[in-house]
C-alpha cells in the first residue's frame, strides 16, 4: 500500500483532500481532512502466523562434483562427449564445459542429464534467510571475534 500523493509506504490515512477521497501517508494527510485509517492487509495477520512462515527456503541445487560424476558415468556407459551430447540434444562444447567444471548446468539441463545417465545431480538445499544471519551478527561482540580467531 502506497500513499496516493507521494508514493511512500507505511501507515495510510483515509483523507479528503480538495473533495477527493485519498489514501495518503501521515505527512500528506496534513493537506486534507483525515476520515479514518486504512486497514492494511499485513495488520490483519496475527503475529504468530508470520513467525510460522518458513525461515528457510528449499531450493534445488546442482550437487558438488557434478562435473566428475557426469564424466565418469558417461565414460562408464562407453559414450564419447560428442555421442552423449547428441543423445541429450545438446552441443558437444557444452558437455565439455560442464565436465571440466567450467559451466554449471541449469536445473532443467541437469534433470535431463540425470534422467539419461541415471545419476543424481540435483539435491535440495535449504537457504536460510539473510535476515536471520544479520540478527545473529548483531549479537556479536569483539570478544566473540577474538575467541573465534583463537580456535
Ligand atoms: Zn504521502
Amino acid at each position: 500500500m502506497k500513499c496516493d500523493m507521494c508514493g511512500s509506504e507505511g501507515k495510510l490515512y483515509k483523507t479528503v483532500i480538495e473533495d477527493a477521497q485519498l489514501n495518503v501517508c501521515h505527512e500528506c494527510s496534513k493537506f486534507g481532512k483525515v476520515t479514518g485509517i486504512v486497514q492494511q492487509i499485513s495488520d490483519k495477520i496475527p503475529q504468530n502466523t508470520i513467525n510460522k512462515e518458513p525461515e528457510t527456503e528449499v531450493m534445488d541445487i546442482i550437487v558438488e562434483g557434478y562435473a566428475e560424476k557426469i564424466r565418469k558415468r558417461r565414460e562408464h556407459l562407453g559414450l564419447k562427449q560428442e555421442e552423449f551430447a547428441k543423445k541429450i540434444s545438446e552441443k558437444e562444447s557444452l558437455i565439455q564445459k560442464i565436465e571440466s567444471g567450467h559451466f554449471e548446468p541449469s536445473i532443467g539441463l541437469a534433470k535431463k542429464i540425470q534422467r539419461f545417465l541415471k545419476i543424481k545431480l540435483i539435491e535440495e538445499h535449504e537457504e536460510k534467510y539473510e535476515k536471520q544471519k544479520a540478527a545473529k551478527t548483531d549479537a556479536f561482540t569483539i570478544g566473540d571475534l577474538i575467541k573465534i580467531k583463537k580456535k
